[in-house]
């Protein structure tokens, strides 16, 4: 498959809707970040487990919730419906070489992430060539 490679300036795209692979809506409309819904993701380390919230401006890393994750652990990430693992099978960070979690956005589109705490690589992967990259974020069909 070719590769596109789009470069936009930080926070420039918002992503307004995220699934877990059952098709979970994962935004938190009540918890707000620069007055955005958030990605509500469930994250657990050993025993503990704590609910996070992301921000969804895209190259932004600011998170609430997570503090008691030690910078540079690992944690799992998870779906807070179904608790399904959010972790992507085969991928690991092109930084730090740790597990790659990802969430699915309209269209096909994914959402790639660290699963480290405090590596914030990440990338976009849009699938459906079809799909204007502005529809995608909009909220609309
Ligand atoms: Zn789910
Ligand atoms: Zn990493």
């Amino acid at each position: 498959m070719e590769r596109l490679i789009v470069e936009i300036p930080p926070e420039s795209i918002v992503l307004k809707r995220a699934f877990c692979p059952r098709g979970h809506s994962l935004m938190a409309d009540s918890v707000l970040l620069g007055d955005m819904p958030t990605v509500h993701l469930l994250a657990k380390q050993g025993t503990t487990l704590e609910h996070i919230y992301l921000d969804a401006r895209y190259g932004n890393y600011d998170v609430l919730g997570g503090g008691q994750f030690a910078v540079g652990s690992l944690v799992t990430l998870h779906c807070p419906e179904c608790d399904v693992s959010l972790e992507l099978e085969g991928e690991e960070c092109l930084h730090c070489s740790a597990p790659m979690f990802s969430f699915q956005l309209p269209h096909k589109g994914l959402a790639q992430a660290c699963s480290r705490v405090g590596c914030h690589f990440h990338r976009l992967r849009l699938q459906d060539p079809g799909a204007r990259l502005a529809a995608l974020f909009s909220g609309d069909e």
